[in-house]
């Protein structure tokens, strides 16, 4: 605490994997003695820069942009870039850390990163948000690389960011590296399904979680949070096997329409009007938009929390275990509370932990590398199909890892432990550095 003060994010996902790491500690204590804690909780490189740009009116504005490179045991640095107006170091530090074990569990030979900047994306026009991007990367582009550094998307950085960000990097370079960045343009460089790929892996992770007890997505009642990419393509996967998809919330309060959420209506005012919820109430017959109460108070079978950190808490949990919840999976990271965390598993409802049940994003990013280095282009269904079965292969791991430290059914330990074995033998390969 002493020496990351002010960090209460990053304190609370250091605390969560210490946690789970005490009894794999016990059975390892090599490990113990090689200080890969230590090691591990310390960020390899921090960045911290300048970046200062134009708005339309010829007003100068300054923001902070970050990197942080947490580890490259298992790869280069690997994760999104987030554009937030609220964005601090301690928030990029917990989106680091956590990347370490997601991006182990993927098995993909990648490291963990993450950054991005206090810009707030929202009201600026394109131009703005070009200038914008290009002088983040005037800065940023000296610390990446297909090799050493490959940042993605995330909150605020979609396609367009991605756009800009990467032809900002070619300019500085004079090199069209298409595995320095992923989440491009699928006409130049990117991949199929990478879009799709973090909102459809959460979905294929809650049915496998579903299947240990023999019951299945079909059918179901699903809510989320959020309205973004994530969101609206968890939605998509879930109502393609069979769930009836009732409510979700963006920033401005939540929307539920018993019908089933109309998706096309949706994407058209999210992603191409970027408006807010209230106008899709006003567009369907049956349906309400609410700014009070949350949507965890409508009844629900599941609930994928897919939008920002901290956003379920205590309450919403004892709500929605009242209500008869099933199964919660974490479309974002860090999205419930520790209380609430409690609280649905001391109910016994499955909890499917961010690092695991949205590993898919990363994954389908690393996929994105592996066909930029080989200058290949892969359809649609191979690509999902190969997404499906990292996730298949990530909630095993998570369950052997569970069963062999002595607490079954906990995906929280069983996805810390597995991610820290694959790292820890990695760095004790590479001795101490
Ligand atoms: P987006 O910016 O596309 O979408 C975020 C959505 O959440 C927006 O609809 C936003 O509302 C909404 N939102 C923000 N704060 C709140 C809140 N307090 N309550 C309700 N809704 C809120 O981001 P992504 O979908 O990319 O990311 C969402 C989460 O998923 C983040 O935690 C991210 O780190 C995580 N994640 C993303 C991955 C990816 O591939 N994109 C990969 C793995 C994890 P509004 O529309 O009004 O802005």
């Amino acid at each position: 605490l002493r020496r990351n003060p002010g960090e209460p994010e990053f304190h609370q996902a250091v605390h969560e994997v210490l946690h789970s790491l005490a009894p794999v500690l016990r059975k390892r204590p090599e490990y113990a003695e090689a200080k890969l804690v230590e090691r591990l909780v310390e960020p390899e490189r921090q960045v911290l820069f300048r970046v200062p740009w134009t708005d339309d009116r010829g007003e100068v504005h300054v923001n902070r942009g970050y990197r942080v490179e947490f580890s490259s045991a298992l790869g280069p640095y690997k994760g999104g870039l987030r554009f937030a107006p609220d964005l601090a170091l301690g928030t990029v530090k917990f989106l680091a850390f956590e990347q370490i074990f997601k991006n182990a569990l993927t098995g993909l030979g990648i490291g963990a990163g993450k950054g991005g900047a206090d810009f707030d994306p929202k009201g600026r026009s394109d131009a703005e948000v070009m200038r914008f991007c290009q002088s983040f990367m005037t800065e940023l582009h000296r610390h990446l690389g297909e090799h050493t550094d490959v940042p993605a998307g995330d909150i605020g950085v979609g396609g367009r960011e991605i756009g800009y960000l990467f032809g900002q990097y070619k300019r500085l370079t004079n090199r069209f590296e298409a595995g320095a960045l992923t989440g491009k343009g699928t006409g130049w460089g990117g991949s199929q399904a990478r879009t799709e790929a973090t909102g459809y892996g959460t979905v294929h992770f809650v049915r496998e979680m579903l299947a240990t007890r023999g019951e299945d997505i079909a059918g179901r009642r699903v809510v989320l949070s959020g309205a973004g990419n994530v969101s609206l393509f968890a939605i998509e996967k879930a109502q393609a096997y069979g769930a009836l998809v009732i409510a979700c919330s963006d920033s401005s309060g939540y929307v539920v329409d018993e019908a089933g959420l109309d998706l096309e209506l949706l994407k058209e005012i999210k992603l191409e009007r970027r408006g807010r919820l209230d106008t899709y109430a006003e567009a369907r017959p049956g349906a309400r938009f609410s700014t009070t109460g949350s949507v965890y108070d409508v009844p629900c079978d599941i609930a994928l929390p897919c939008a920002t950190q901290n956003e379920l808490g205590q309450d919403h949990a004892v709500g929605l275990v009242k209500n008869g919840v099933k199964a919660v999976a974490e479309g974002a990271n860090m999205p419930c509370t520790p209380d609430a965390v409690e609280v649905l598993r001391e109910a016994g409802v499955l909890y499917g932990p961010g690092k695991a049940a949205n590993a898919g994003g990363v994954a389908t990013s690393a996929l994105e590398m592996r066909q930029n280095a080989a200058r290949d282009i892969w359809s649609f269904e191979e690509t999902e199909n190969r997404l499906a079965a990292v996730m298949r292969d990530i909630h095993t791991q998570c369950v052997v890892a569970a069963e062999e430290f002595g607490a079954p059914d906990d995906y929280v330990l069983g996805a810390n432990a597995a991610g820290f074995l694959r790292v820890a033998e990695a760095m004790r390969d590479q001795g101490v550095v």
